[in-house]
């Protein structure tokens, strides 16, 4: 597991800023409302009682709501960025009663505990102001209008003040909560660990700087700052000194080979692999083998990969093999597509050229290399050299003529020997490289090819097939595809030249390997989208 830090971090802020926002302007507006309702008693009636004013009900449900809707937000932040390593994912939905009702009673909680001292501070500002105005002899002589212009501004940059620092306080604790509340729902605590991510701000106090710098502990135990013990960031029960204007985070995560709550299995959380969620946690998953077919066949189930796996004859070690490409396969693509319709084994086993060199169902994968690779060297040149050889062994029993004109073939056939020494018939050559090439055509039959991501494509594509009325979507696709002329395909392998679905298979395998220079350019940002997810 390893944690990338800066990403978390500025994700976490990012998404504070954004919570913040309507928490600040809502509770600005209170306290503005609240001080003019003073500033126009204390006009109208020369008074300095402000009792009514500030109310400490109206303190808590601004409390109890702020928790709440920021809550919710880092909630369905945290279990949206596991939501793809998760069986059937993780539906926050399922969840928002439980969250809002557990955010909800901590405001209401911390709120218990501050609006006597918020509501107070509000008050004391009313009286210490209007009392030292009482004794101004300059602000007294002047008319009310003048009065109330000078009260508003100066009560105003108190409204911004106050709603500020009440907002950034809450906000932190509010946040970094709610991440460890989705977290439980999703691990038990006790298989989970925590670290502290300190701010980037130049504020960030020392203490806060050696707690981010410091080892993850266990989900359940405390962070040591500066002497005290905080659960995370922002928590209440800490300092004062130690929880006003934090901006830091906390970032739970499982322990190796932990399970989730719900129903999770086939998945270790290791240091191997290369997967980034949207915030930062990399690294979080690597394939765990199957131990018997049933297991293989339940695991692309399972991570809604194919609704029906039949492995039936394939070994343990095969069935693993495919699952485990596959995988990668779908984890490279940002999940942004919908997964459940695809029987997708079942299409892969029926492709003959993947299992052709093998009797039946019963393969040794080491053969299928090892064909695989002969294949991508002889079969095309075997076939001509054999042309050739048949047609010189004949040569003499043609007319003088005929012989010129088969002579004059076989130098052609010689020089397409020789491109074709330099042209691999396949792109891949391990059976991974193969099952890849059949995701590549899953990417372009369900991914480019749904109507939704036909945008997509049109970079893709000549600019005369763009405004395309009248001719049918199927056939406008297919068209794009023909026009970019994947002929050029061949500097991919010979297979890739064969049709346009071909090339963009092809295609998509030389993109897993990062083998960028040979894949049109248009087609290589296309691909680097459905890997972003944009
Ligand atoms: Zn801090």
């Amino acid at each position: 597991m390893k944690l990338d830090k800066q990403k978390w971090q500025t994700d976490f802020e990012r998404q504070l800023d954004i919570a913040e926002k309507p928490q600040l302007s809502k509770v600005r507006r209170f306290y503005k409302s609240e001080y003019n309702k003073g500033i126009n008693s204390f006009i109208a009636e020369g008074q300095t009682n402000f009792q009514l004013l500030f109310n400490e009900n109206d303190f808590l449900k601004i409390y109890r709501d702020l928790y709440s809707d920021i809550g919710i937000r880092f909630a369905n932040w945290y279990a949206k960025g596991f939501d793809r390593y998760i069986k059937k994912g993780i539906n926050p939905n399922e969840f928002i009663d439980q969250w809002q009702n557990s955010f909800a009673s901590l405001g209401s909680a911390v709120g218990a505990q501050r609006v006597t001292l918020v509501s107070g501070t509000a008050k004391k500002t009313l009286i210490d102001i209007t009392q030292k105005l009482l004794r101004d002899p300059e602000f007294m002589v002047l008319g009310s209008v003048e009065k109330g212009r000078i009260l508003k501004s100066q009560f105003n940059k108190y409204s911004q003040y106050q709603s500020r620092r009440l907002v950034q306080t809450e906000a932190t604790n509010a946040a970094n909560f709610a991440t460890m509340e989705s977290a439980t729902t999703i691990f038990p605590g006790a298989q989970m660990m925590k670290e502290w991510i300190a701010s980037f701000d130049d504020r960030t106090r020392s203490s806060h700087a050696e707690a981010g710098a410091s080892e993850p502990v266990p989900y359940n135990d405390a962070f040591m700052v500066g002497g005290s013990l905080l659960m995370y960031p922002g928590d209440p029960s800490g300092p004062a000194a130690e929880v006003v204007n934090c901006r830091c985070s906390v970032a739970p995560f499982p322990k190796q080979g932990a399970q989730t709550v719900g129903e999770l299995s086939g998945f270790n959380f290791g240091l191997a692999g290369a997967e980034s969620t949207g915030f930062g946690l990399t690294d979080l998953v690597s394939f765990v083998n199957a131990l018997t077919i049933k297991e293989a066949e339940e695991f692309l189930v399972k991570n809604n990969i194919s609704k029906k796996v039949n492995y039936n004859g394939l070994t343990i070690e095969e069935a693993n093999l495919i699952n485990k490409t596959l995988y990668d396969n779908y984890l490279s693509i940002n999940k942004t597509f919908d997964f459940d319709t695809l029987d997708y084994i079942k299409t892969v086993r029926n492709k003959n050229y993947m299992f052709r060199t093998s009797n039946g169902l019963d393969i040794n994968l080491d053969q299928i290399r090892t064909n695989i690779k002969e294949l991508n060297s002889l079969t095309n040149i075997l076939r001509l050299e054999k042309k050739i050889e048949r047609k010189l062994r004949n040569l003499s029993n043609y007319p003088l003529n005929e012989q010129k004109s088969i002579l004059k073939n076989i130098n052609l056939w010689k020089k397409e020997i020789e491109n074709l020494k330099n042209t691999k018939l396949f792109y891949g050559e391990t059976l991974e490289d193969f099952i890849t090439h059949e995701f590549g055509h899953f990417v372009e039959s369900r991914i480019l090819r749904n109507k939704n991501n036909f945008n997509l494509i049109s970079d893709f594509a000549d600019s005369r097939f763009r405004n395309s009325n009248g001719i049918s979507f199927e056939n406008t696709f297919q068209s794009k595809l023909d026009f970019i002329s994947y002929k050029k395909g061949v500097k991919i392998s010979e297979y890739a030249s064969k049709n346009s679905f071909e090339y963009l298979a092809e295609s998509w395998l030389a993109f897993t390997k990062n083998d960028y220079s040979i894949i049109d350019i248009n087609l290589l940002k296309i691909f680097k989208r459905l890997k972003n997810g944009n």
